[in-house]
């Protein structure tokens, strides 16, 4: 498959990992818009997220809970972070593989912030 974060998943890309388990790898961004910018994803490959699917609730939650500790670990819980996914052409969507980018270590702006 001609996915680059399914090649990162399998190594044959080399990414800075933070986080792995069986299910989920995060890893720094090549281009951090961030102090602390890092990319969580699934290593199913799940394009989008309006492929996710009920079966995907446990892996969605558990998304989630790496973020959290990531953010922990990391040092920017307290002080803050934002978490975004971009889904498709007007959300920003460049790499067709679900990924929740965390970003943190400054002042965030745009948004409400
Ligand atoms: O949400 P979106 O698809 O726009 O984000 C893709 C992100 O993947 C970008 O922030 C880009 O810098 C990152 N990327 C990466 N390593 C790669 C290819 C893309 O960190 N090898």
């Amino acid at each position: 498959m001609d996915c680059i974060f399914c090649k990162i998943i399998e190594g044959s890309i080399p990414s800075a990992k933070v986080f792995e388990n069986d299910r989920i790898v995060a890893f720094r961004d090549i281009q951090p818009a961030a102090p602390v910018h890092i990319l969580i994803i699934p290593k199913k490959h799940i394009p989008t997220m309006n492929d996710v699917t009920a079966e995907d609730d446990a892996l969605m939650a558990e998304l989630f809970a790496a973020a959290r500790q990531i953010a922990r670990e990391l040092g920017i819980a307290e002080s803050g972070y934002r978490l975004i996914n971009n889904v498709n052409a007007d959300g920003g969507q460049v790499v067709y593989h679900l990924h929740i980018h965390l970003l943190g270590g400054a002042k965030l702006h745009g948004l409400n912030g």
